[in-house]
């Protein structure tokens, strides 16, 4: 599982099936570049498309619903993600925490729908501009991630956590090597004690926040970074796949 970096594209609320070429092309690509495991999670409406076009990369969702099944109008639940041919989800995502006001509680939730629908999990952290002005950026992280992470014993094969200053999402501002090293340090300890040395060094942390071609090398070379969650540079195939590069070349790889 950890020995190779894993890139994963978040499409967000972007994408309709003229984007299926650009998953094609980071699909055919991606074939090229093995020392990288690539990924992408498009919007509901492309899940089964991207699933049909790609043979190499991976697929997942953006979120899933927190209950099973029944009345939910508008919500897809982690069965259906399943069944349309998603291999995991992504879930307490800070935009799905901000805009939705999602709870630690119904984050849960979805992690155990998920997992019983057999999706792996990327779980999302990260703190507020304010809380790391404050000097609590290392405690909240980890308060956040002690309400989710999963009891389960095969978290080498089923669990990502992607660490997302929120501050850094989208705005084009990345975290600095020596703060993305210090929390990815934080997290591996948290991990070291919730599944113990073996099983957590096979758990990838992901850094998320403005990742791009130029930023990616130096990003991917902190220690304790295992790849990447990138957002507005997922959306071309050449971005993204310039990423995809980076991560091919990193040391680590
Ligand atoms: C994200 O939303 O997960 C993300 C990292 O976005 P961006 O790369 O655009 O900052």
């Amino acid at each position: 599982m950890a020995d190779r970096p894993y890139i994963v594209g978040n499409w967000k609320m972007n994408g309709t099936r003229a984007m299926l070429s650009e998953a094609r092309a980071i699909d055919r690509a991606a074939q090229r570049y093995m020392k990288a495991e690539v990924a992408v999670a498009p919007p509901y409406t492309l899940i089964h498309a991207v699933h049909r076009e790609a043979e190499q990369i991976g697929i997942g969702a953006q979120d899933c619903h927190a209950d099973v099944d029944g009345a939910h109008t508008g919500d897809i639940s982690a069965a259906m993600v399943a069944d349309a041919g998603a291999k995991f989800v992504i879930l307490g995502h800070s935009e799905r925490r901000a805009d939705h006001k999602e709870s630690n509680a119904q984050i849960n939730a979805k992690i155990g729908h998920a997992l019983e629908a057999g999706l792996r999990i990327i779980l999302c952290c990260g703190e507020t501009l304010a809380t790391r002005e404050k000097g609590d950026a290392e405690a909240f992280v980890l308060k956040q991630l002690k309400a989710s992470l999963p009891k389960i014993e095969d978290a080498a094969e089923r669990l990502t956590v992607a660490y997302e200053p929120v501050w850094a999402i989208g705005t084009g501002k990345t975290a600095t090597p020596k703060d993305i090293a210090a929390m990815h340090k934080a997290i591996r300890g948290l991990l070291d004690e919730t599944y113990g040395p073996e099983v957590s060094a096979e758990v990838r942390i992901l850094y998320g926040g403005s990742v791009k071609p130029e930023n990616a090398k130096e990003i991917l070379s902190i220690p304790e970074v295992g790849g990447a969650l990138v957002g507005g540079a997922s959306l071309s195939s050449e971005s993204f796949l310039g990423i995809v590069v980076a991560a091919s070349e990193t040391e680590e790889a």
